[in-house]
């Protein structure tokens, strides 16, 4: 079963044929070199995941009957990422290791001393999607528009907890943090660009009663390595941890 290609498809999965666009047909056909009658299996946090067979396929489309259901539609509750845009490269990585390691939305955001003109979505979204097809996650995570750190705050679901990983200034470790945080509630995850948060932001976000201000260990790291380890070591605390590969 593992080496059945995983194709997240937008759009109801509820039975019967489905229809794959050109680009889905010629990957298939020229980069996974697969014809009718061979196995995948669509999915989408909306319907589930089915194993299906392709019946049909060309360089304009292919169809694909669907067989059963291996997975309930869902979306995991982690924790969000709001991370300050860092430059292309690493931002890519960092999209894409976020959802292997259960990230429930990303929030790109601008602070004082973000040094970067523009962040692509689309393409960030894009690769959440390959990510999500090449870890076995069913819901490729939401990636929210770039706005200001105060707008973000300013529009923030208060029900929604805050480890600030800052990198200065008064902190407790993140794992003593993470020993008694409540997994069952909805959390964020902040981390600053390369530059550091402007001491006013980090005044800002300490003085928010829903933030715990939070340490990453003795060295500075990259702002990528900083959210990669904030979001592995909840991921490893919460009871998603003890969850074995496959067992889902
Ligand atoms: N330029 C800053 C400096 O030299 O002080 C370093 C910024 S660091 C490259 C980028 C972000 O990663 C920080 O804003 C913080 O959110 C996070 N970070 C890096 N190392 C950290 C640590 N040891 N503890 C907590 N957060 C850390």
């Amino acid at each position: 079963m593992s080496r059945v290609p995983r194709l997240h498809i937008q759009g109801s999965l509820a039975g019967g044929d489905v229809t794959l666009d050109a680009e889905t047909a010629h990957r298939l056909r020229n980069v996974l070199r697969l014809g009718p009658g061979d196995a995948v299996r669509l999915f989408n946090a909306e319907s589930g995941e089915f194993a299906a067979t392709l019946v049909e396929l060309s360089k304009s489309r292919g169809v694909a009957r669907l067989d059963s259901r291996l997975r309930e539609p869902g979306r995991d509750a982690g924790p969000w990422l709001v991370a300050a845009a860092i430059k292309r490269g690493p931002l890519d990585t960092l999209v894409e290791k976020a959802v292997e390691l259960g990230v429930g939305e990303i929030h790109p955001i601008v602070t004082e001393r973000t040094n970067v003109e523009r962040v692509n979505v689309a393409r960030l979204d894009a690769i959440a999607v390959s990510a999500a097809e090449q870890c076995e996650r069913i819901d490729p995570p939401a990636i929210a528009m770039p706005v200001t750190l105060r707008e973000k705050l300013a529009n923030w679901p208060r029900e929604r907890r805050i480890l600030l990983c800052a990198e200065a200034g008064t902190s407790i470790p993140l794992a003593q943090a993470l020993g008694g945080v409540d997994f069952a509630a909805s959390w964020a995850i902040i981390v600053g660009p390369e530059g550091g948060f402007a001491r006013a932001e980090l005044e800002m976000l300490a003085a928010d009663p829903l933030v715990t201000v939070v340490g990453l260990g003795p060295t500075i790291l990259r702002a990528d390595t900083a959210a990669l380890a904030a979001l592995a070591a909840f991921q490893l605390s919460s009871p998603r941890g003890r969850i074995s590969p496959r067992a889902v």
